[in-house]
């Protein structure tokens, strides 16, 4: 196996696979109002697809595994990783319908979104899994599969002595079992809070290095926070940007941090390469699709 440093890094993702249904507004309706929408459109996303496509969009070599079902959406949900160059050996096809999330964006930016699990209520650590995780750079992990699958992804990295990245969302429970296997911790503030019960960024992050080695902690337009056990934390702020949908700001944020990581860049220049790629996918509308190439990141960042 090549170690050349120009190499492009190998990572894995474990995950999600959804069609984003986007319905954008001015206002969203309150309970048992309509109202009229401004715009549709259909775009795959899902937590574990986005990362992988910032990864791949950042330069790394990506393997998605996860399950999608035998419908149209899924056929269209494994073209769209192909067209990104993913490798997808490990997307299982599953009886019945795929993940969706229907997604509403209202006029100034902001987000609400349901998400139907579908074929990834069935995804989970297969055979053949492990040569696609062994001797990857990073494994990313997010929280719309199974906590079954999810631990059993956590434990695969961990016994292949591959750094485990979890960003824990949708926000929820996080089981002993699966925090002991995990090295990097990602959570956005909401997250943080919920697990820590702190909403002040610097105590929310002393509470989670003290059952994670590293946390990743991002602040929206406060930029983001990085901690590593036995070190000053550091701050990196947001760039400066209009928002028009921070749809996957947070997977933007994750998936190029981790190549920036593999690449051997220190925590804050690896913050500074995700910040300039999420203000890209922020200024623009759409999930995976409004995602920053690596020729338009260092662009920025010159
Ligand atoms: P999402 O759930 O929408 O994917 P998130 O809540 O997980 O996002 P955030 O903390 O909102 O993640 O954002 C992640 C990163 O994206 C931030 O650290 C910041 O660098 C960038 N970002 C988010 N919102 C903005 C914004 N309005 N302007 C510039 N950068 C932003």
């Amino acid at each position: 196996m090549s170690t050349e440093a120009s190499a492009a890094p190998r990572l894995a993702v474990l995950g999600s696979v959804n069609m984003d249904l986007v319905a954008y507004v001015d206002e969203v309706p309150d309970g048992g109002e309509t109202v009229t929408g401004t715009g549709f459109r259909q775009i795959p996303g899902g937590k574990g697809a986005n990362q992988a496509v910032a990864a791949a969009r950042a330069g790394a070599d990506v393997a998605f595994l996860g399950a999608v079902g035998d419908d149209a959406f899924g056929t269209e949900l494994r073209a769209n990783l192909a067209r990104s160059g993913i490798d997808a050996t490990g997307l299982r096809t599953v009886p019945g319908v795929s993940g969706i999330a229907h997604i509403v964006v209202d006029g100034r930016g902001g987000n609400r979104i349901i998400v139907v699990p579908g074929a990834n209520g069935g995804a989970g650590v297969a055979e053949g899994d492990e040569a696609l995780v062994s001797g990857t750079a990073a494994l990313l992990l997010q929280l719309e599969l199974p906590m079954a699958a999810v631990v059993a992804g956590a434990r695969l990295g961990r016994s292949l002595g591959v750094p485990v990245y979890l960003t824990p969302a949708p926000a929820r429970e996080l089981p002993e079992e699966l925090l002991e296997n995990v090295d990097v911790l990602v959570p956005n503030q909401h997250e943080a809070a919920a697990i820590t019960g702190h909403t002040e960024p610097r105590a929310a992050l002393a509470a989670l290095l003290e059952r994670v080695p590293e946390v990743l902690l991002t602040l929206g337009e406060d930029g983001s926070l990085y901690g590593r056990q036995g070190e000053e934390p550091v701050h990196v702020p947001a760039r400066r940007v209009e928002a028009v949908d921070t749809t996957a700001a947070g997977d933007t944020f994750c998936g190029s941090f981790a190549v920036a990581r593999a690449e051997g860049r220190t925590p804050r220049a690896a913050m500074e390469f995700a910040a300039a790629a999420a203000a890209i996918s922020v200024g623009r509308h759409g999930a995976s699709s409004s995602m920053a190439s690596r020729d338009e990141v260092e662009a920025l960042l010159r």
